[in-house]
């Protein structure tokens, strides 16, 4: 009796350490997970009166900023051959992204380094429609159709470490570091898990979308997809989050408050815009 009594307590022992490494192990996952099933991150609607706002022109010199960051692609929401897309390389690489997006990847990938010892690679960033073409032609139920792509705005990058490209990507440690932190650098896993009848597409670890602050700390804290997102953006209202005001018009003038500063306008593709701006 007495000695079983002393083998169970040690077989409970050994359970619980086993039980306490597999925690440490995988707190990257565990912490995700949790994110998953949190409460999400509210917004407040802002009212104005009238005598508060006023019209703020696109080419009124000041300081609105152009980018493309929220611009929707997809099968519904294409892009056009000719349109043009503000691009640039990144550091001394011969890869093309986003201008928009130079100065947050830097920092994204800086911190990959730093958490996981890894290096971040670029797979594909910015894609030409020739490009997405033969892509498409070579595999048609992997590649999207031309001017689908999120490639072709060079918004989106798929990214890699030494070893783990793809959907192997998620099982390393700087795998696991992008898919839970990326929000925090302005990024977003445009197709996550679960997703697949809005977005299209099966999960992608390694495909993330730049969309800027604090767009994507909301899309990410509330599980949503860039579709959800725009959709939940009433047109004309304006929402607080984070010490940022987001409002999504038709333009291209905008209403807005008085002493709004550091306004950053881009298209969504759906024939709106979302501002963001301090509201000073
Ligand atoms: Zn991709």
């Amino acid at each position: 009796m007495k000695k079983s009594k002393g083998v169970a307590v040690a077989v409970a022992v050994l359970i619980l350490i086993g039980l306490l490494l597999l925690v440490l192990g995988n707190a990257d996952r565990i912490s995700a997970f949790l994110g998953f099933w949190g409460p999400g991150a509210e917004w407040t609607v802002v009212e104005y009166v009238p005598e508060e706002l006023r019209v703020f022109t696109a080419e009124e010199p000041g300081d609105i900023v152009f980018n493309e960051a929220l611009l929707l692609i997809n099968t519904e929401h294409p892009v056009s051959e000719e349109r043009g897309f503000s691009v640039g390389f990144y550091k001394e690489t011969d890869v093309l992204m986003n201008e928009a997006m130079l100065f947050d990847y830097a920092r994204l990938s800086a911190a990959v380094t730093e958490e996981t010892d890894d290096k971040l690679y670029v797979m594909s960033s910015y894609r030409t429609f020739d490009e997405q073409r033969a892509l498409y032609e070579e595999d048609p139920g992997i590649a999207a159709e031309p001017g689908t792509s999120e490639h072709h705005s060079g918004l989106a990058l798929d990214v890699y470490v030494y070893q783990y490209a793809g959907a192997g990507f998620a099982d390393s440690k700087a795998g696991r570091f992008v898919n839970a932190h990326c929000h925090e650098y302005g990024f977003i896993i445009r197709y996550p898990m679960g997703k697949e009848k809005i977005t299209g597409f099966p999960f992608e670890p390694w495909h993330i979308r730049y969309v800027g602050q604090p767009h994507a700390r909301y899309i990410t804290l509330n599980r949503l997809t860039l579709e959800e997102y725009l959709e939940r953006l009433g047109v004309g209202l304006f929402y607080e989050f984070e010490g940022w005001v987001i409002t999504r018009q038709a333009g291209p003038d905008f209403m807005l408050p008085v002493g709004a500063s550091n306004i950053t306008v881009s298209e969504d593709n759906t024939g709106y815009y979302v501002i963001t701006f301090l509201a000073g």
